[in-house]
């Protein structure tokens, strides 16, 4: 399998400068910084999609956060939504530590990518509906490049999922109409893979217990179940 494209969307996606208003808003946190990483040189550029390029199971976002991957430059890095992501990942056996600290902490992937439908960090992370659809055609992209493989995916929030699907409809999957509504738990099935709904990670959804940790468990569980995650144990 020609797995090459990714890599290479990856860093044209880094360069990418196409939302005025987005540029300037990461470059501008990337210079004046927060106080507790003044020490820190900012990425300050699109965030890519971080993990494997055969994945099984891929994981949708919103938009980096403005001091978490918009400063490491890797995605749900440095921020407490990556915390409660890849600690809950780690559990589930996906990943190979619970946490995600720097872009060179060693942390793994098994079988997962994680990804967003806005590559830069938005003001308040809120991407405006003009820059949600610049942004498209890079997910679409990855989609295609993801889809021998792809069999099952996350879409964390509302916002990630009104995203997700016409990219998915734009990638070649067939998306019914109406588009089904985002709900936690919600699974939609399409052409030989699922969609499952996830509240985000975001410490408003974590800090009031409406996304508790047994749910994201067992959200991340079943599509890794369904995408044929982890690997079986061997029999015997
Ligand atoms: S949000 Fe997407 S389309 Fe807009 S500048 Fe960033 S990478 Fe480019």
């Amino acid at each position: 399998m020609d797995t090459s494209g990714l890599p290479v969307l990856d860093e044209r996606i880094a360069g990418c400068r196409a939302c005025p208003r987005l540029v300037a808003w990461r470059e501008e946190v990337a210079r004046t910084k927060r106080a507790a990483f003044a020490d820190w040189t900012y990425w300050g550029r699109p965030v890519p999609g971080f993990g494997p390029p055969d994945a099984r199971l891929l994981i949708v976002g919103l938009a980096p956060a403005a001091h978490g991957g918009n400063r490491t430059g890797r995605m749900f890095t440095g921020d407490r939504s990556g915390d409660v992501l890849y600690e809950a990942l780690y559990d589930v056996g996906l990943a190979s530590q619970p946490t995600a600290v720097t872009a060179d902490d060693g942390l793994e992937l098994y079988g997962v990518r994680v990804t967003s439908p806005v590559h830069c960090a938005p003001p308040a992370n809120k991407p405006t509906p003009e820059e949600r659809d610049t942004c498209r055609p890079w997910l679409v992209q990855e989609l295609r490049l993801l889809r021998p493989t792809l069999r099952a995916v996350v879409v964390l929030g509302a916002f990630g999922w009104q995203a997700a699907l016409p990219a998915f409809a734009e990638a070649g999957w067939s998306v019914p109409r109406p588009r089904p509504a985002f709900g936690h738990g919600t699974r939609v099935p399409l052409d030989g893979l699922d969609l499952f709904g996830c509240f985000h990670v975001s410490q408003r959804n974590t800090f009031t217990g409406r996304l508790t940790p047994a749910m994201l468990r067992e959200v991340l569980r079943t599509a890794a179940e369904t995408a044929g995650l982890p690997p079986p144990p061997p029999p015997g």
